[in-house]
């Protein structure tokens, strides 16, 4: 088969398409057909060799990805060849015409989802999920500002949170990224016009969220200290470097400023969460949105886009 591999880290350019043996499944394991891909910018950190763990060398990058169940492993009962699933944490990759993974980490995938839309679900939606309720407690009647809700995080925690009740801010980049985070239900922000935390602050009465899902701390959590409701939670989902704040406006307010890494997710976790996820994917409350697929052979334009400003959703590849 065909799959993208890494044999040194670097640029873009480095994401090599080459033919390798198909994989075969093991007891408790499957292999999928995959028909669609989900990029997320953490394959691109990792290709960079920034991030703080890294893989052996060569490897196949990718968690995400949605198709068709081709083989089942020993033991494997609830999941059958011809199935159409979701995956979440492909053993071998996922940047690859199949993939191979543990059968608790692929799931229904309903009928009224396209391939691209479940190649968007695994990190993303399971992200949203884990930082919004696991993390962040949020609750029914309370505000949430989603900071960063015009990419695949974003976009699956505005739908969690609508569908949970709260009343949901989110910011996008330019009055297109704003238009996009508003046409999913949020009161939008332009996270780049000058004085929009002024206007957040606004909207919420001058009381401040009470709850904020943070994209990119490293610019923002000093200001959304100042930002966020008395006895508030700041969840750092993402974040690209050092940052200094006043931890004396933490202490001031009762903040609780929360890290949160899929990282930590534990097998029961996972499973619970995308058990979670079934019933809004099911009545069409959670809908994932692409905004750009891109051919296997060209993961490196998508490593480039989904590093570009201008997310309007999830960026897939289709082997
Ligand atoms: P993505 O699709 O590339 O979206 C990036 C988002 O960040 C976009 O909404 C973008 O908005 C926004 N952004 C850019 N500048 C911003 C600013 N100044 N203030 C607020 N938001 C800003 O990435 P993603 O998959 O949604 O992931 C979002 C972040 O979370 C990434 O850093 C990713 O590495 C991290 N992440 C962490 C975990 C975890 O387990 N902790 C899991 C998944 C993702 P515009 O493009 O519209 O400007």
């Amino acid at each position: 088969m065909k799959a993208i591999l890494v044999r040194a880290f670097g640029g873009p350019e480095v994401l090599a398409l080459e033919d390798v043996p198909d994989p075969t499944p093991g007891p408790g394991q499957v292999v999928v057909a995959v028909k669609a891909v989900g990029v997320n910018p953490v394959e691109a950190y990792v290709r960079a060799g920034t991030y703080p763990a890294l893989p052996q060398r060569p490897y196949c990058p990718g968690s995400d990805a949605a198709g068709v169940v081709e083989s089942v492993g020993r033991g494997v009962t609830g999941v059958r060849a011809g199935d159409r699933v979701y995956l979440y944490g492909a053993v071998t990759g996922a940047y690859a015409q199949k993939a191979l993974c543990a059968s608790s980490r692929a799931f229904t995938l309903p009928a009224s989802l396209s391939f691209e839309q479940g190649a968007a679900l695994g990190v993303p939606y399971g992200t949203a999920h884990r930082a919004l309720f696991l993390r962040g407690r949020a609750k029914k009647g309370e505000t949430v500002l989603i900071h960063g809700a015009s990419g695949g995080v974003g976009v699956a925690a505005v739908q969690l949170a609508l569908a949970a009740g709260l009343t949901v801010l989110g910011t996008g980049g330019g009055g297109a990224g704003a238009a996009f985070v508003a046409s999913l239900g949020a009161r939008a922000f332009d996270h780049r016009a000058p004085g929009y935390r002024d206007a957040i602050a606004a909207a919420t009465e001058n009381k401040g969220p009470d709850l904020i899902l943070e994209m990119l701390a490293n610019v923002n959590l000093p200001a959304d200290l100042g930002l966020a409701a008395t006895r508030g939670r700041i969840i750092i989902i993402g974040s690209r470097g050092p940052v200094e704040i006043d931890a004396r406006a933490a202490m001031m307010k009762d903040l609780d400023v929360l890290g949160m890494s899929m990282r930590n997710a534990d097998e029961e976790d996972v499973v619970s969460l995308h058990a979670a996820l079934a019933a809004g994917l099911k009545s069409g409350a959670l809908k994932p949105v692409i905004a750009r697929s891109f051919p296997l052979a060209e993961a490196a334009r998508a490593h480039e886009a989904v590093m570009s400003p201008g997310a309007r959703g999830k960026i897939v590849l289709i082997p």
